[in-house]
């Protein structure tokens, strides 16, 4: 049986900036997700957050009204036992940070699109989230239409239809949409009956080599600390498939770079595994799903700073190849969205630089050929990637990254 108190899906947080992501993840969780200095002043997340949430269900009460994440019944009293417990990917939503969403979609096995009922709908990065929903293959989302506590009714229902129009023929059409307010708690049993129902444990497979997507990478110790109490290098991320034990030997792709001849190379980085958190409790085995933090013997200035976020972590010899050129089967957007002028996607062109996202990685990739629906590129920074995997692929629109389609490496 499966540890409710364990996470075993990943469900991301997207939408506009301001319209209540990492305020919902911090009232669902009782963790504020913004912590990095510059966020807290500038009030916008920058970085990927995560935090992880446990749902339990009241035996006394009915219908969603059961559902809480506090161990004791909001509405009878009641002492709770977990049910089931989840991580939540929380993306930043400022225009500028694209690249940081995408990357985080790697990792999402569902997502809340939350949309804030006291502004028209769509803004530009409610659009080009849910489109990127849609082009990296997220299929199961909830739709949460926050901030109802500032609208009377007759505006949240008109924003609600507003909504129903604008997922009309994406993957989120038959999305549930359930009307909350973060800040005062409001409808929370209800929300997360709908991710229990939407978003599902699931099934992984743990039987194979073990593959994980590195998503946040730090050094935990604090400046000043005496050598013998130095810890080594943490990485964050999913398992995608297959399971880590402690003391396992890892391998970390593309790695380390250095200068030969004057050229940049790459190679994997090998550490053991000294201990794993999951949901803040020390874990003996990482299993798919939810989100892992790897403690290793790696050198803290080797994972500090996210400097390993869009590698891959697995066993040793059994890593997807390292690629420094991609070549996709890709299609096009017609238009651009995400910005108040949307025009329309022209071809892409020789030499033009594209931002390319695979699993966690971004890179930035010169095109060296192109035809309607296949591309070659150069890559400025090696990816490690599977055949087959997804490229969301950007690129530069009135001097931002803006998302324009998506591809599948095909060699
Ligand atoms: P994010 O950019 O989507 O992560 O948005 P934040 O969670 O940082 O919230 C943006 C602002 O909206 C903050 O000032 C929050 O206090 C406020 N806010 C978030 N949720 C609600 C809500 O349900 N009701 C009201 N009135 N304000 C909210
Ligand atoms: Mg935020």
């Amino acid at each position: 049986m499966h540890d409710p108190t364990i996470p075993n899906v990943n469900i991301g947080v997207v939408g506009h900036v301001d319209h209540g992501k990492t305020t919902l993840v911090s009232q669902l969780t009782g963790s504020w997700t913004d912590r990095h200095s510059e966020e807290l002043k500038r009030g916008i997340s920058i970085r990927l957050g995560y935090a992880d949430a446990t749902f339990y269900k009241c035996p006394k009460c009915e219908g969603a009204d059961s559902w809480s994440n506090t161990d004791t019944c909001p509405i009878c009293g009641e002492k709770l036992e977990p049910v089931r417990s989840v991580s939540f990917v929380d993306a930043p939503g400022h225009e500028t940070l694209m690249a940081t969403m995408l990357s985080g979609s790697a990792i999402m096995d569902g997502a809340m699109l939350v949309i804030a009922a006291n502004e028209p709908c769509p803004q530009p990065q409610t659009k080009e989230h849910l489109m990127a929903l849609e082009l990296t293959g997220i299929k199961n989302i909830v739709i949460v239409q926050n901030k109802i506590d500032v609208v009377p009714q007759k505006q949240a229902v008109e924003n609600y239809k507003q909504i129903k129009a604008f997922v009309k023929g994406t993957v989120a059409e038959n999305a549930p949409i359930i009307p909350v307010s973060a800040q005062k708690k409001i409808n929370f049993g209800v929300l997360i009956d709908a991710l229990n129902t939407t978003i599902p444990d699931m099934e992984r497979d743990a039987d194979v080599p073990p593959i994980m997507l590195i998503a946040r990478s730090f050094d935990v110790n604090r400046p000043g600390s005496s050598w013998r109490d130095i810890k080594g290098g943490v990485i964050g991320g999913s398992l995608i498939r297959g399971v880590f034990h402690e003391g396992d030997d890892i391998e970390i792709r593309p790695g380390r770079q250095y200068m030969s001849e004057n050229k940049a190379k790459w190679e994997p980085i090998t550490t053991k595994i000294t201990s794993m958190n999951k949901a803040s409790h020390k874990v003996p085995v990482a299993t798919p799903g939810g989100l892992s933090a790897i403690g290793t013997k790696l050198d803290p200035a080797i994972t500090k700073s996210d400097t390993l976020v869009g590698q891959v972590a697995g066993a040793i010899g059994s890593l997807p190849p390292v690629w420094d050129k991609l070549k996709f089967d890709m299609t096009l957007m017609d238009r651009v969205v995400g910005s108040a002028s949307e025009q329309n996607i022209d071809p892409l062109r020789l030499k033009e630089p594209l931002m390319l996202s695979v699993g966690t990685a971004v890179t930035v990739g010169i095109v060296m050929a192109a035809k309607k629906n296949q591309a070659e590129v150069i890559l400025k920074r090696p990816v490690c990637a599977e055949l087959g995997s997804r490229i969301a692929i950007s690129r530069q629109v009135g001097g931002r990254w803006r998302l324009i389609g998506m591809g599948v490496l095909t060699e």
